[in-house]
């Protein structure tokens, strides 16, 4: 059996109520069965606004023991469970240990084996590029139950908050979800990406805006094809930059875009309107002297 290292959640977690040297892996525990059959809810936050989890994923937060929740999941959120919730930071901190695939698959089976009923939090929806598969997968092999609950995947929640379509009837009839960057590197078909009836959304791609601004014009889209580069969509500070294919590497840098950012390409991004940011400001700032 696969022994846990726990030395990555004793760098990642100095706010957080995980104390590793009270810690028992199962190995030195197999005397004594749990009480209670644990379980894991693999759950999804939402792109970031605390209020933008679901019902079901709330309530399965309030009934937990453990919270396993990794970098895209907002403090915000986080903020607001309940202090006796026991919080497991698994995500990527500069200068800290990152939890593999694997250790946290290991970490979610040990928890639940201890009786544990744990919440597997990721941003925005697991069931978008959320390596849920390895997840799903090793629990089904210890015979671990567990529930599915989707959330706001961050394409929603950054077209709903700049006030945009992701889908229009005769402009652009097709979405397309596309990762930038996937595990096998299965190189990715342009020609069959740049389509004008169609709205491509990127998700991890910031590294990769040259190519996709390169390769869509070099297989038909026009330099000025709208683009929206929406950074931490639905946080508080959000920054939603209005570009073009042939600008939007340039307009990347000019404004220093930082991860997670968004990459949404095609004609329903005529519909953003540039004077909103400064629209919801004033709203926010209006309702803050209410
Ligand atoms: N499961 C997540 C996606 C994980 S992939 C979901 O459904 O949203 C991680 C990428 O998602 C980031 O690199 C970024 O491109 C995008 N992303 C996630 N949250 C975001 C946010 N609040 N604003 C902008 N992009 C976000």
């Amino acid at each position: 059996m696969m022994t846990l290292t726990l030395s990555f959640l004793r760098t990642a977690l100095p706010a957080f109520h995980f104390n590793p040297s009270r810690w028992k892996p199962n190995s030195e525990n197999t005397a004594r069965r749990p009480e209670k059959q644990g379980q894991v809810d693999l759950v999804g936050a939402g792109p970031g606004d605390p209020d933008l989890i679901t019902r079901k994923g709330w309530k399965a937060l309030l009934q937990a023991d453990v919270v396993v929740y990794d970098a895209l999941v907002s403090d915000a959120l986080m903020a607001e469970i309940p202090a006796q919730v026991q919080r497991l930071y698994v995500g990527k901190r500069k200068g800290a240990h990152s939890a593999s695939q694997a250790e946290i698959c290991q970490l979610l089976v040990e928890l639940a084996q201890q009786g544990k009923r744990v919440v597997r939090l990721k941003g925005g929806d697991p069931l978008v590029f959320g390596r849920l598969t390895e997840e799903m997968d090793a629990l089904r092999q210890h015979c671990i139950p567990f529930t599915l609950v989707p959330g706001i995947t961050a394409a929603a929640g950054c077209a709903a908050s700049c006030k945009i379509p992701l889908t229009e009837r005769e402009k652009a009839p097709r979405l397309r979800l596309i990762t930038a960057h996937s595990c096998d590197d299965r190189p990715i078909d342009w020609a069959d990406l740049a389509r004008t009836d169609e709205t491509l959304v990127f998700y991890m791609g910031l590294s990769m805006a040259d190519s996709i601004s390169t390769e869509l014009q070099c297989h038909g889209l026009p330099a000025d094809w709208p683009v929206l580069l929406v950074e931490r969509g639905t946080h508080e500070d959000q920054r939603a930059v209005r570009a073009e294919l042939g600008s939007m590497t340039r307009m990347i840098q000019d404004n220093d875009l930082q991860t997670p950012t968004l990459i949404l390409v095609g004609r329903v991004v005529e519909h953003y309107d540039a004077n909103l940011g400064a629209e919801q400001l004033l709203e926010s700032l209006m309702e803050e002297q209410r």
